[in-house]
């Protein structure tokens, strides 16, 4: 946890937070955290800045804090994902918001187990929970929107154009295609696939909405490997 993480509400007008669970207990165990410590803080959705750690107990601790900065601006990504597992559907979650994703699209597709959509890691909760980790991570407050998409065809149809439009689109797709740029340059679609790929048909409706096929190479990569080797081209924009 490289920046603490905490709701409007639970901050007085003078700047007083009192964290309890999770958050104290990294304060007292990982970070060891006394009282006079200064620690990294952020208002979810909002500025960053520090906290004068003023008291803890081993269930809380009270800090004083100061917001001065805006939150790191995000990488100008938008993810289209097929739904993966639920498990490595928690690990894209942290991994995205940790790269500074703007905004994510978990899509269906013909290889998506249907069971996944029934996977409590989509309660709005638990995605915000996973969320959370990346943006503590990576010092980030803005917690990007996730929008589930059921239907495949709806979704490429009705959706995907807009979602597009003004914008370069990328499906990572393997196959005979150049190589995704090493640097993003634009505002950037990423598409990427389920653990069995798309089939042929998701593949042509996603070039015909105005995606651009592009490979990440001979090697096949799991799809949170992949997700990541494009997002992390996204990083340049910003150097
Ligand atoms: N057998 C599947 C296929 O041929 O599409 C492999 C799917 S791969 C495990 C999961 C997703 O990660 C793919 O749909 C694609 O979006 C992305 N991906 C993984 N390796 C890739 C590569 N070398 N080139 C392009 N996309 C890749």
């Amino acid at each position: 946890m490289n920046l603490l993480l905490f709701k409007a509400g639970e901050c007085t007008a003078d700047g007083q937070l009192r964290v309890t669970g999770r958050r104290a207990q990294h304060l007292r165990q990982v970070l060891q955290a006394k009282p006079g410590d200064t620690l990294q803080v952020g208002q979810i959705d909002g500025r960053v800045g520090t906290a004068e750690l003023m008291a803890i107990d081993p269930h809380s601790a009270t800090l004083q804090v100061s917001l001065t900065h805006t939150a790191p601006a995000k990488l100008p990504v938008t993810l289209v994902l097929a739904l993966p597992r639920p498990k490595m559907l928690r690990r894209i979650l942290r991994t995205a918001a940790e790269f500074g994703a703007r905004e994510i699209h978990l899509i269906n597709s013909y290889r998506v187990e249907k069971s996944y959509w029934q996977t409590p890691v989509l309660g709005a909760a638990v995605i915000e929970d996973y969320l959370l980790q990346g943006l503590e991570q990576a010092r980030d407050t803005v917690i990007p929107p996730v929008l589930l998409h059921r239907r495949f065809k709806p979704f490429v149809e009705d959706r995907l154009p807009d979602i597009i439009a003004g914008r370069c689109a990328l499906l990572a797709h393997p196959g005979i295609a150049p190589l995704a740029p090493a640097e993003l340059q634009d505002d950037t679609v990423l598409v990427v696939g389920p653990e069995g790929g798309f089939i042929p048909y998701e593949a042509e409706k996603l070039l015909a909405a105005g995606c651009r096929q592009v490979s990440l190479g001979d090697r096949i990569l799991r799809v949170e490997n992949a997700v990541a080797a494009l997002l992390a081209r996204g990083l340049q924009v910003q150097a």
